[in-house]
């Protein structure tokens, strides 16, 4: 009964208070790509917090199942389907998904990466290039390409893609990963001017080390969590929410004069390109 009620008034009761304010999003729908674990599930969390419709996918249907299943238990909206983000025909089913559920688009979350390399950037392969210019760059420009005359449609709305550190200084060993997360950089000046005309912000998050599984290898070993403390001023490695918080904001109207912006969220390691 009181879930209907707060159907019928298009808001959310977890994000209670904020439905009114400038940080609601209320009524608005958000694909976050590769959103079934760490940063990408955070972010969508934060947005359905916020009172928006989120629309989470991975490559598998269990993790999919999961996180959808997480999220309803904290009275989230949410829909969960499969998305390779590097297949093309996935890609189109994710938006086509979305449109037929949820009746339009507002904000993508660009969040999907691979790193299958790890070692001296002159042994890395084509293979290795391709892979990762292909998910990490390639893709993330290709969802934006489908998403962007939906939201158009809607009068407007929001891209933010998640970069790394790694793109202001490249990581030892990280060295194709790195340089594909400086291109997100460069995507995301590439894009905002071009979209601001269809009333389209477009920014970016480059976080610093985060405790998912993507990152375990880096905080999993005390001896390089000591090394890297070093560089931090908050002495501790992230977690996700603190960077699905900051794509939440993006998101908002409290950012509404803010693109072509990337928001460095790395507990104070000094980034600079
Ligand atoms: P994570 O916790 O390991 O989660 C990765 C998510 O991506 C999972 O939901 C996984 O689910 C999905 N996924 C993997 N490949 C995919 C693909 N091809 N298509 C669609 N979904 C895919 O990773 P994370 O640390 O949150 O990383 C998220 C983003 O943050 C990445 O862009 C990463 O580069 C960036 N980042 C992370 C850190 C960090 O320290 N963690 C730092 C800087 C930047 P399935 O297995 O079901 O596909």
């Amino acid at each position: 009964m009181l879930k209907s009620v707060f159907r019928c008034l298009g808001t959310n009761p977890v994000a209670g208070y904020r439905s009114m304010s400038q940080s609601s999003l209320a009524g608005k729908v958000a694909i976050v790509t590769a959103s079934t674990d760490g940063i990408g599930l955070a972010a969508a969390e934060a947005l359905g917090k916020r009172g928006a419709h989120v629309v989470v996918s991975s490559r598998r249907q269990a993790n999919v199942d999961k996180a959808v299943a997480l999220l309803q238990s904290q009275n989230i909206q949410v829909t969960g389907t499969t998305c390779n983000v590097g297949n093309g025909e996935e890609r189109e089913k994710l938006v086509q998904m979305t449109l037929d559920k949820c009746g339009g688009i507002d904000i993508l979350v660009s969040n999907a990466a691979v790193n299958p390399f790890f070692g001296n950037i002159m042994d890395s392969t084509e293979d290795v290039w391709d892979k990762i210019l292909s998910i990490n760059v390639k893709s993330a420009f290709l969802m934006t390409k489908l998403v962007v005359p939906h939201i158009e449609k809607r009068g407007g709305g929001n891209i933010v893609f998640v970069s790394s550190v790694a793109g202001y200084q490249p990581m030892q060993a990280l060295g194709p990963y790195s340089v594909s997360k400086t291109a997100l950089l460069g995507l995301t000046r590439a894009l905002a001017p071009e979209l601001g005309h269809s009333n389209i912000r477009v920014n970016c998050v480059a976080p610093g080390v985060i405790k998912t599984r993507f990152s375990s290898a880096l905080w999993q070993n005390e001896d390089v969590v000591d090394e890297f403390k070093k560089q931090l001023s908050i002495k501790r490695i992230g977690e996700p929410k603190e960077i699905g918080g900051v794509i939440a904001f993006l998101c908002t109207e409290e950012a509404s004069y803010i693109t072509g912006e990337t928001i460095t969220v790395t507990g104070g390691i000094g980034c600079r390109l």
